[in-house]
């Protein structure tokens, strides 16, 4: 089975509605391959290894979270940028890259899919003045231990999150947000949550988790993000009956 590129991108243009947000890159069609796609290799960022992994996947789109063209790089095509965009075209492969819309859509989403995988129940955004919010707060139907919540993000992420305790309060209430989102912690004390759980961590975060007394999870920025991509593979595997395979590219950050 195959779809026609254009067709695919159309499709995920209208679920994630990329022009409805503000973002520090173009989401959609980065680099464009072939005209009929029938092989989908996704992955967290378009590193040369994902890329070297799609060409010997022969994959028709690299479909990514982190892709090209972030605001403020040198927008140069040259060295490391330059050897990845030459191997997709020179191997026909589309590059296709969702940042916030894919952190923000309620179902395929990287945040949707962290509180999935770890028991939370969403119950509104964590920016309560953006209808498009990155990022969730929500509950546990059971309360829960900072320990207890260590141990449930190893498992189902594969990796141990470190721990900034907030007190010795138990857990209910708890926002997230996925990646390199350590600053929205305000939004999360803001909201009354008793935990937040983000991908990276800076020094500062840990000063503000002791002082507002909020545990803080640090769950890694690949770990958090690895979600979304697989997700919305799977849809489009789905709805056009094309190959869709997840590469994983381990990364402790
Ligand atoms: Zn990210």
């Amino acid at each position: 089975m195959s779809v026609k590129l254009t067709d695919l991108v159309t499709y995920i243009n209208e679920m994630l509605q990329p022009e409805m947000f503000k973002d520090y890159c173009p989401n959609g069609l980065q680099v464009e391959g072939g005209g009929d796609v029938s092989t989908i290799v996704s992955g967290v960022t378009a590193s040369q290894a994902l890329i070297d992994k799609a060409v010997e996947m022969k994959a028709d789109v690299l479909l990514v979270h982190h892709g090209f063209f972030w605001r403020g790089e040198d927008s140069c095509i040259t060295k490391i940028k330059k050897r990845r965009i030459k191997a997709l075209l020179e191997n026909d492969i589309s590059l296709l890259a969702y940042h916030l819309p894919l952190d923000a859509h309620p179902s395929v989403g990287n945040n949707a899919q962290l509180a999935e995988k770890l028991g939370i129940r969403i119950a509104s955004g964590l920016e309560l003045d953006n209808p498009r919010s990155v990022g969730n707060f929500g509950c546990f139907d059971e309360s829960i231990t900072a320990d207890e919540l260590v141990q449930r993000i190893d498992t189902a992420l594969g990796r141990k999150p470190l721990l900034i305790a907030g007190g010795d309060h138990v857990i209910q209430n708890i926002a997230w947000c996925t990646g390199g989102a350590q600053g929205y912690i305000d939004k999360a004390i803001a909201l009354g949550a008793d935990a937040y759980i983000s991908g990276e961590i800076s020094e500062s975060t840990v000063h503000t988790a002791r002082e507002a007394g909020i545990h803080y999870f640090a769950a890694g920025h690949h770990a958090t993000e690895r979600y979304g991509v697989q997700a919305l593979g799977e849809c489009l595997e789905q709805e056009f009956g094309v190959k869709h395979h997840f590469v994983e590219i381990s990364n402790p950050a």
